[in-house]
């Protein structure tokens, strides 16, 4: 590809489709282009991240050369931010994984051999039915990220494992989601059902909208804002969000939940919550004012650093734009281990707004029957062994801390095979040291990918994946306010001997005598069975990229759409008697975390608009955005430490673990008492050339973390660090 960057920037912005969504094949003498240039528009979805936007593809002989956003998608509304544009970037990297590979070293010191596909399946086979012989299926584990997942969820299911875990839940939003589920019987979605372009007065913890970008949420903050919306952001980081909010809380790092239950104490002593919705829909009021009787705002400012009085003057404010005040629940809120408990104080005050299913708070998916996730089978095993929830009460389904542990010390029952899908476990999990003597311990480990990323490294057998541009995947149903359902189709042919997830996982089933779970002859007619219940033409989903049913909304309480509570009183539990019962604080309860030792300062880390996670970073385009991660340090402590933005320094944790070296950022925009830097940098794999050793990986200094007791997640911003002049 010859796109020049100030190509790819004119392209880049989040910029309207001008394409029709049906596939057209254009006169190429029309567009200026020889004309025996063959032009031809495909709609698909992104893949780039997971928030799966409409887009379209416009190919011209047979090579993807543009991405448009797809305006017959009810989410993206014909736009794509800048990491969607840049999806040939992955298409045409030359670092791709291009053929299946097995190692013929030793674990963790590969020795490549380049097999056909046949061999690769025939020898993963044999492996994944010697370990199910030996210690049941439950001892081989699904550790995944992405669309192609659900292929691979089901190849593991018809094996007979109940093992899935997903760093999207014990590495991510897993605390928000019980938290919320506790309070309401619900979880805030994904993407979240959150009504910011209405909101009148928006709460955004942690969540830096903006550098943390998901297009459609993007779309509908900005139009919030631009409507008037009052905006308060709660961040130690003066972050991009920050730069737009009417008050901006420079906390000090892990008290927020003492600011929310201030916040709490406040409405619920002025009597400022929306009493005819509690009244009908709540139950413990009386017990949730007796549990933050003594979070004053002057207690909550000793703890937070934020006066007594903003404390006050936000609280009173937001209550005033009851129930159209949004607290964004956030997405990432594994901090500190009592982080369910400051989502659920994030769910209590929303309730207490009256804002869940009200126009400008939380509103609901629609209720509308989906589309079958497979062709049903009646037959598929029951796993003979319990999922690896660990002693996690609210753990919904296997976690990736469980089944590591599973793996290193084989307790509850031994875990001797991985199987890894588009997910960096080095840069996923905490721990690195952790995850590297667990992968000793298997017997097997797979990897998928588009990449050799360094985890890769460590598997036994690599099959590459084709990217998202060049493969179907399962149906995309949208869930928003209405109902929709996106198609993925290729836009051009698999490159190299590269395959998708559809294909290996049942060329895989069938070598291991699970020919029975998978009766669809090929991927067009597994989709036709998906589609068909619905009355979906697969030709006409092809064609328009998206069918949406507006019909289906109902996102707001009205007399006629009443709200359903799934939780043991039916009603909202601001005061959780399944906690108390299981030996957790009904209502949450505040503890001060342990603060930097002197000299350390604590370590935060966020995203990057033009980078998803550690994915992208070896994306040209994307890469020449942003090439490497800085290390934000406050101004003054950088005066003291005789730094100036440029510099390289490295970094040693409180368990003396060192970093890379990564360029200093000396700025007022941070507190005193942390440094920050975006996720997801300091590839170690020589394989990704451009991200090789770019700026620093963060989670190399995370051996620190502080598992949740309610579900299992890992609070990783409880690391400290030093910083060294030396580099
Ligand atoms: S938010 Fe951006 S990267 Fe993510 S799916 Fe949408 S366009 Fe792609």
């Amino acid at each position: 590809m010859s796109l020049t960057r100030r190509d790819f920037l004119k392209y880049s912005a989040v910029t309207a489709a001008g394409a029709s969504g049906i596939p057209v094949f254009k006169s190429a003498m029309a567009m200026g282009k020889n004309p025996k240039t063959v032009v031809s528009h495909i709609p698909t979805f992104c893949e780039i991240c997971f928030w799966n936007c409409g887009a379209i593809a416009r190919v011209e002989n047979g090579k993807v050369v543009k991405l448009e956003g797809n305006p017959a998608n009810p989410e993206s509304r014909g736009k794509l931010c800048a990491r969607g544009n840049a999806g040939m970037g992955s298409l045409y990297d030359p670092d791709r994984l291009k053929h299946p590979m097995l190692n013929v070293g030793k674990r963790g010191e590969p020795k490549w051999r380049k097999v056909s596909w046949d061999e690769a399946l025939g020898f993963t086979a044999e492996k994944l039915k010697s370990i199910k012989g030996k210690y049941g299926p439950e001892s081989v584990a699904l550790i995944s990220h992405g669309s192609g997942a659900s292929f691979w969820r089901y190849l593991l299911g018809a094996y007979g494992s109940p093992n899935y875990p997903v760093p999207s839940f014990a590495q991510c939003r897993g605390p928000r989601d019980i938290g919320y589920a506790l309070t309401f019987g619900n979880v805030p979605g994904s993407p979240e059902q959150i009504d910011l372009a209405n909101s009148r007065f928006i709460v955004l913890i942690g969540s830096h909208l903006g550098e943390n970008v998901h297009n459609s949420q993007v779309q509908d903050f900005v139009e919030g804002l631009a409507k008037g919306a009052k905006l308060v952001v709660v961040d130690p980081r003066y972050s991009t969000a920050a730069g737009k909010a009417n008050w901006w809380l420079p906390i000090k790092p892990g008290t927020d939940l003492a600011l929310l239950l201030a916040w709490i104490n406040i409405i619920v002593k002025e009597e400022l919550y929306d009493k005819d919705y509690i009244y009908k829909y709540a139950v413990g009021l009386k017990e949730l004012k007796e549990g933050v009787k003594n979070c004053t705002p002057d207690w909550a400012s000793k703890e937070t650093d934020i006066s007594s009085s903003i404390i006050v003057d936000t609280a009173r404010e937001m209550a005033r734009y009851k129930p159209a005040v949004l607290i964004h629940p956030g997405r990432h809120t594994t901090w500190y281990g009592d982080d369910t408990q400051r989502s659920r104080a994030m769910a209590i005050l929303t309730a207490l707004l009256g804002a869940w299913g009200r126009e400008g708070g939380n509103f609901f998916a629609t209720k509308a029957g989906g589309f079958p996730k497979y062709p049903g089978l009646p037959f598929m095993p029951e796993p003979g062994k319990e999922k690896l929830a660990g002693d996690y009460p609210f753990a919904v389904d296997a976690t990736t801390t469980a089944v590591r542990a599973a793996t290193i010390t084989g307790k509850p029952y031994p875990v001797k095979g991985w199987i890894v899908y588009g997910c960096n476990v080095m840069k996923a999990l905490p721990n690195q040291k952790e995850t590297i003597e667990a992968i000793k311990n298997l017997d097997f480990m797979l990897a998928i990918d588009i990449l050799p990323f360094e985890h890769t490294q460590w598997a036994d057998v690599i099959l590459p994946e084709c990217t998202y541009l060049e493969r179907y995947d399962d149906i995309k149903v949208g869930k928003g306010k209405t109902l929709s359902v996106t198609i993925r189709q290729p836009a051009v042919q698999p490159m190299y001997e590269s395959k998708p997830s559809w294909w290996i996982t049942r060329e895989l089933g069938i070598k291991m005598g699970l020919e029975a779970y998978f009766p669809w002859s090929d991927i067009e007619d597994y989709l036709r069975k998906q589609l068909e219940p619905k009355g979906v033409r697969l030709e006409d989903l092809k064609a328009k990229g998206t069918i949406s049913y507006p019909d289906t909304a109902a996102p707001y309480i009205t007399d006629n759409n009443q709200p359903n509570f799934d939780t043991p009183s039916g009603k909202i539990e601001l005061y959780s008697r399944q906690l108390r019962e299981k030996g957790f604080d009904p209502v949450p309860k505040f503890k001060r975390p342990e603060a930097p030792p002197e000299g350390y300062f604590r370590l935060i880390y966020g995203r990057n608009p033009v980078h998803t996670f550690s994915r992208t970073v070896n994306n040209k385009w994307l890469w020449e955005l942003y090439k490497e991660n800085e290390l934000w340090l406050n101004a003054k402590r950088a005066r003291d430490l005789g730094l100036n933005s440029g510099d390289y320094v490295m970094l040693m944790n409180q368990d003396g673990m060192k970093s890379e070296k990564i360029k200093v950022k000396a700025t007022e925009r941070i507190r005193e008492d942390c440094v920050y830097m975006v996720h997801g940098f300091g590839h170690v794999s020589r394989e990704t050339k451009k991200a090789y050793k770019r700026g620093t990986d963060d989670q190399s200094l995370i051996t620190r973390y502080a598992i949740d007791p309610l579900m299992g997640g890992t609070g990783m911003r409880v690391n400290f660090v030093k910083i060294l002049r030396e580099v």
